[in-house]
């Protein structure tokens, strides 16, 4: 199960997009698990981003984890994310240009969670395993894995939840 927790206000077709989304890239349970407050100390020394690592250290939330479950933290603060600690995520909602906010949050929610189960970076534009930082990442904002991620993925969910 993918667990999201928000930590800003989304409207709630947003969420109920970006769950669809994730549940078709992964195969794999998606909802909503509750609402989380980014720690204010997790700002970063120039004030400007989220230390994403302090913010999921630093969150008091009651989630409970089951082995296999993923939990999704998703914000429309600015982050610095290196990446997370295992079985956690955060993917920052920061609208692409021309995308509309719940496209992007979707794309770049599948590839924060496909960082969970050790996927790499993909050549594939049309993949959401491409880098979020690349032209071609907003160009297809479809949220689509590519053969070899998707085979990867579901190799790694199988013995995860055996
Ligand atoms: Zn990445
Ligand atoms: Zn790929």
């Amino acid at each position: 199960m993918i667990r999201i927790v928000t930590l800003s206000e989304f409207p709630p077709d947003v969420i109920d997009f970006v769950t669809r989304r994730l549940h078709a890239a992964y195969g794999m349970g998606c909802e909503l698990e509750g609402e989380g407050e980014i720690p204010a100390d997790a700002l970063d020394d120039e004030q400007s981003a989220y230390d994403a690592v302090k913010v999921v250290d630093e969150m008091d939330d009651d989630v409970t984890l089951y082995a296999d479950d993923k939990i999704l933290y998703l914000t429309t603060e600015a982050l610095t994310a290196p990446p997370g600690p295992m079985g956690l995520a955060t993917a920052h909602g920061l609208a692409d240009k021309g995308v509309p906010l719940e496209v992007g949050l979707a794309k770049r929610a599948a590839h924060y969670v496909g960082h969970l189960w050790d996927l790499h970076h993909c050549f594939d534009p049309r993949c959401a395993m491409h880098p979020g930082w690349s032209p071609g990442f907003a160009a297809y904002p479809e949220v689509a894995l590519c053969l070899f991620d998707r085979e990867k993925s579901e190799r790694k969910i199988k013995l995860g939840s055996s």
